[in-house]
């Protein structure tokens, strides 16, 4: 076990209160390292550093800027498995191939996100007073502090940082508690492609006192938080009060539909693998499935099969299609919901029982009461609930029944039903022919209702990240 440190204006130190908070691995509960305990004057020593940093960051050239993350994305190419691999294994409990995944994907977004430095595009409108000429600038916001979860602790936290520095702006990072090492790895990546030492700093602690310090550090312009719902509300009133811009990716309970032309064994591997990568730790999971009554018997079946089918080893097996979950509590919530739901009148397809560690059984729910917790919320494990529907409207009007609108997915060969339930069920994305869980480096990923605000990827990051800025001048008479 070793003493991390974390990176200030381009310093690895300790805490200034000296204390520390134990990484755990969530496979094997083997203390990985102790990272600082940052409190208020750790966050402000990073937010002046970011401060000063973001005059060398945004006075840069675009091509500069540009430059700088494509290093990164070379050295991610070049060095990603050395300089991460183990540490997402160990640190968040990823496969082996779902962290080669994170890091084949950082690389793309970091390529993705360094064009975009030259793109700040601006207008020019016409003006009723011909002496008076208008333009619009996109500005960088100074200060971003970016609040990271620790489900895919590489890949979107390389997402909250890419497009943001492209726009100019500097950065105070404060990853998940949960998964601090890799977060680390990351800064001090981005400073030895050439980021300016003082634009990038990487705190860590605790949500409550160092992301709460951080959020509402009077120096701090925009807050990107990638978290839970019930986090994102209370940084969201908090960045109200104080009128920060805040682009927040929250929460999901996608719904994925099978209409009745679907191929119901087809259907049950990809409603399996929406839900079951990474132990249905991901915001975009289908954890809720509708299925049109005519294919249900048959799907229901073929994902029973699927789900027990799937094998469950060391991390490091290539054949391993999940692990753990984060800690004891997440297990104790999504075995909660399950039980809860059993006890409204759910019958338990499959699974429902924790295994050795931190690991739950692939598990399937079905028909749970509506006002069941395993409906309504995000468990955030690898349980989903199959609910039968008369016909696409009933399947629709049933995807539509949650407060949540991240992702949905149609699994039918008629495109004009699926664009047609596309276009009418109440999400961020709506993918037709493929489960609810898919990434794209320039596609608009967010969502509406409890899964949050704003858009991230390619140019809508840039819109998130920048402000415009009127500026008009008087250039006397034009010319003839
Ligand atoms: P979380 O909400 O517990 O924590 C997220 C981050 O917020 C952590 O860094 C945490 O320390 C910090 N935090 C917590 N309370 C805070 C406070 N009061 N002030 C400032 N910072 C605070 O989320 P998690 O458990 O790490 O991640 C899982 C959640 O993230 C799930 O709900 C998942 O759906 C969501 N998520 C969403 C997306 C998306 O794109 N929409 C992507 C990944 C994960």
């Amino acid at each position: 076990m070793e003493n991390a440190k974390m990176l200030i204006g381009g310093e690895l130190v300790s805490a200034e209160s000296g204390t520390r908070f134990a990484v755990t691995a969530p496979a094997t509960g083997a203390v990985l390292a102790e990272v600082p305990r940052a409190g208020a004057i750790d966050v402000n020593r990073a937010v002046n550093a970011a401060a000063r940093g973001f005059e060398d960051w945004y006075r840069l050239r675009p091509a500069e800027r540009e430059a700088a993350l494509l290093r990164a994305a070379e050295l991610v190419a070049r060095e990603g498995h050395a300089r991460f691999l183990d540490t997402l294994i160990d640190e968040s409990g990823s496969t082996i191939s779902k962290a080669r995944g994170e890091i084949a994907y950082t690389v793309d977004l970091l390529r993705t996100a360094a064009g975009e430095a030259r793109r700040l595009y601006g207008e020019t409108f016409p003006n009723d007073d011909p002496q008076r000429i208008s333009m619009v600038f996109r500005e960088p916001l100074g200060v971003v502090a970016v609040v990271s979860p620790y489900n895919a602790p590489l890949s979107l936290l390389t997402k909250m940082c890419a497009f943001p520095l492209a726009a100019g702006n500097s950065l105070v990072i404060k990853p998940s508690e949960e998964t601090p090492l890799t977060a680390l790895a990351f800064g001090q990546l981005l400073l030895d492609a050439g980021v300016p030492p003082a634009a990038v700093s990487v705190v860590t602690g605790y949500g409550a006192e160092c992301g709460a310090e951080l959020i509402n550090h009077p120096r701090v312009r925009c807050i990107a938080l990638t978290g839970s719902t019930q986090t994102g509300i209370a940084v969201g009133q908090s960045a109200l009060g104080k009128m920060r811009r805040m682009q927040l990716e929250l929460g999901g309970k996608s719904a994925l539909l099978v209409l009745r032309d679907a191929d119901p064994r087809q259907a049950a591997k990809i409603a399996a693998q929406g839900i079951f990568t990474h132990a249905g730790q991901i915001c975009m999971a289908n954890s809720r499935i509708v299925v049109e009554r005519e294919i249900y018997q048959p799907f229901i079946t073929a994902l029973k099969a699927e789900a027990e089918s799937l094998y469950l080893g060391d991390l490091r097996d290539e054949r391993t299609v999940y692990g753990p979950l984060i800690n004891a509590r997440a297990v104790e919530k999504v075995l909660e919901h399950v039980r809860e739901a059993i006890d409204g009148g759910a019958e338990l397809l499959t699974g429902g029982e924790q295994l050795a560690g931190l690991v739950v059984k692939p598990t399937v729910l079905l028909e749970p009461p509506r006002n069941s917790r395993a409906w309504r919320e995000e468990s955030f494990g690898p349980v989903t609930s199959v609910v039968a529907a008369d016909d696409l409207d009933q399947a629709i009007e049933f995807a539509n029944d949650s407060e949540y609108g991240l992702s949905a997915a149609v699994l039918t060969h008629n495109l004009q039903w699926g664009l047609h339930a596309a276009r009418r069920i109440a999400s961020g994305a709506v993918h037709v022919g493929m489960h609810t869980f898919q990434s794209n480096a320039l596609a608009p990923i967010g969502g509406v209702g409890l899964s949050g605000m704003g858009r991230s990827g390619g140019h809508y990051s840039t819109e998130e990240f920048t402000e415009v800025k009127w500026i008009s001048a008087d250039v006397g008479s034009l010319p003839r």
